[in-house]
């Protein structure tokens, strides 16, 4: 039986929200050929297989799904960021559709999902999520994941946060999180931040206030995109030379990260080098391989003088990714250095 009225009114069988899950692939759509080993490979089962896993997703959403691609995340790349993207713009304009999910692997998913924060505009969720155990493993984490992920998705609470990352009952914004485990399934921090809120059995709890605050982050339109510019990273050590910034400086990249040592630090060559890089007209980010802490304009270096952007609380995969949108719109580094204070 259906019923017209909201949730909250008194109805036989409260209206359920319309989720359409989106498949990347990843671990959560992986299988092993032995339980009992580590080993297995990542984007094997279909989106169907993920729904057909959990039947208790019909209790809590009307779900659809669709597989956009299937592959481990460490393939993501800047088409199939855009492929999703856009796909992900005409599923939320759907009439009737109240959020989404993107099920995908967890090695890439800061960097995809905070792609999709930079570029698509709705107030209504978009949850990434995924898994740390294939399918086929003993205790697999991925369908309690993607269980959660639905129920986020359905929820009135979730609706203009931003984009999300549901992962191991915790709520995250995409863009704090990162991935700091490499195999455990409580392998996502928001470093800086903390979580915005859990999610337990499919109960929503968003306690870090966020109405509205992802809707006032300036977006790009990748209408009309069809590749993204070239930006690298290089992680800083003590005694590093310059060849590598070199090198990427002659490559034809419009922007360098710099993962550097501490608040962004960097030796005296390898400075010498970035000032070149900068000369010939390269975006130079300065960002931090130290796990948390912000990376401030004009500490150790001179960014104002040097004509560099300091990443803030952005680390280098982010980092990265917030400078290929931005160099979408400008390449001046005072203007990109907007793009990271309002992000
Ligand atoms: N390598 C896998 C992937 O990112 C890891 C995972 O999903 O957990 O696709």
């Amino acid at each position: 039986m259906s019923c017209a009225l909201p949730s909250t009114a008194l109805c036989a069988e409260p209206l359920k929200p319309n989720v359409f899950i989106a498949a990347t692939g990843g671990t959560i759509a992986g299988t092993q050929a032995n339980v009992e080993q580590h080993g297995y490979t990542a984007g094997q089962l279909g989106v169907q297989s993920l729904i057909a896993a959990v039947p208790q997703l019909n209790d809590i959403a009307t779900v659809t799904g669709e597989q956009i691609m299937n592959i481990p995340s460490q393939d993501m790349n800047d088409a199939a960021w855009l492929k999703l993207a856009r796909r992900l713009e005409e599923l939320e304009r759907l009439p009737g559709m109240d959020g989404i999910v993107v099920t995908h692997g967890t090695d890439t998913m800061e960097e995809t999902s905070f792609f999709v924060a930079l570029t698509v505009d709705t107030p209504k969720p978009i949850v990434f999520t995924g898994a740390m155990r294939p399918a086929t493993a003993i205790s697999a984490d991925g369908p309690m994941n993607l269980y959660n992920a639905v129920a986020v998705a359905g929820s009135v609470a979730a609706r203009s946060c931003g984009v999300i990352v549901a992962f191991n009952d915790q709520i995250h914004s995409a863009r704090y999180v990162y991935k700091t485990n490499t195999t455990r399934s409580d392998a996502f921090q928001s470093v800086d931040r903390g979580p915005i809120g859990t999610v337990d059995t499919g109960h929503v709890d968003i306690f870090n206030a966020c109405a509205g605050s992802a809707l006032l982050k300036p977006k790009v339109s990748i209408d009309n995109i069809h590749e993204l510019p070239k930006v690298e990273i290089i992680y800083a050590y003590a005694g590093m030379g310059r060849d590598l910034i070199d090198a990427v400086a002659q490559s034809g990249a419009k922007g360098l990260v710099v993962a550097g040592v501490g608040d962004g630090n960097i030796t005296s060559e390898a400075l010498a080098g970035l000032r070149d890089a900068r000369a010939r007209g390269m975006v130079v980010v300065r960002s931090t391989r130290v796990a948390s802490g912000f990376t401030i304009r004009n500490a150790e270096v001179n960014d104002d003088a040097e004509g560099f952007v300091a990443s803030l609380e952005f680390k280098p995969s982010k980092a990265r990714i917030l400078l290929q949108v931005a160099l979408l719109k400008t390449s001046s580094p005072s203007e990109i250095q907007q793009y990271f204070n309002s992000w």
